[in-house]
């Protein structure tokens, strides 16, 4: 990786930065802050969608002050391509019962909205009280599922971005913002 002026150049290709370290923070503060008023009384699971929504995870749950649970499922939909597969594969389980609770998918970012549609028939096999989502990222230009996104930290250009849990070949989820591929 190559840093010049901002910028990354990743094999040839550039990225510029579209979100700093300082508007997640604060974005996902908020984010914490309603989930928590909305579900005041009750004690929430927090499902993230591993890898990319692990940091999000992790500081969106700091920003929780209610009781809550977490746990975490695989699913593999990329590979190691910047376009979606279009194929989605089930690679780590729950370990939980989410029956009768109140549970809360955690996801990085919707593209298609595929994976949401892939998680909604997953839990339709089971019996939660009240199933939500929430996406630090959507790009609501390349939706092609009808998805219903509860909570949405930004909503970006169809571009492939990385950092904050987001890789590109399964590296730079460690950057603390977000950068966009330059066209
Ligand atoms: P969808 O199923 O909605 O098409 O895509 C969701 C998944 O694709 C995300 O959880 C993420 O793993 C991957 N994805 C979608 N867009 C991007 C992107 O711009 N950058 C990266 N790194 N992954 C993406």
């Amino acid at each position: 990786m190559n840093k010049q002026n901002n910028k990354l150049i990743i094999n040839g290709d550039v990225f510029v930065p579209l979100l700093s370290e300082e508007q997640i923070q604060k974005r996902v503060k908020e984010l914490g802050e309603q989930i928590s008023k909305d579900y005041k009384g009750k004690v929430p699971v927090f499902i993230g969608v591993l890898n990319g929504a692990f940091i999000f995870m992790s500081d969106l749950i700091k920003n929780i002050d209610i009781e809550c649970e977490i746990d975490f499922f695989k699913l593999s939909s990329y590979g190691d391509s910047k376009i979606s597969s279009g194929k989605v594969k089930l690679l780590k389980e729950l370990n939980c019962d989410v029956n009768g609770r109140d549970i809360i998918i955690v996801e990085d970012i919707v593209d298609t909205g595929l994976s949401i549609k892939y998680i909604e028939e997953l839990f339709s096999k089971h019996t939660p009280n009240s199933m939500r989502v929430v996406s630090l990222l959507v790009k609501p230009e390349s939706l092609k599922y009808d998805v219903k996104i509860d909570y949405i930290g930004f909503k970006i250009p169809s571009q492939f971005v990385i950092g904050y849990g987001l890789d590109y070949q399964q590296k730079y989820r460690n950057l603390s913002s977000i950068y966009v591929l330059s066209e």
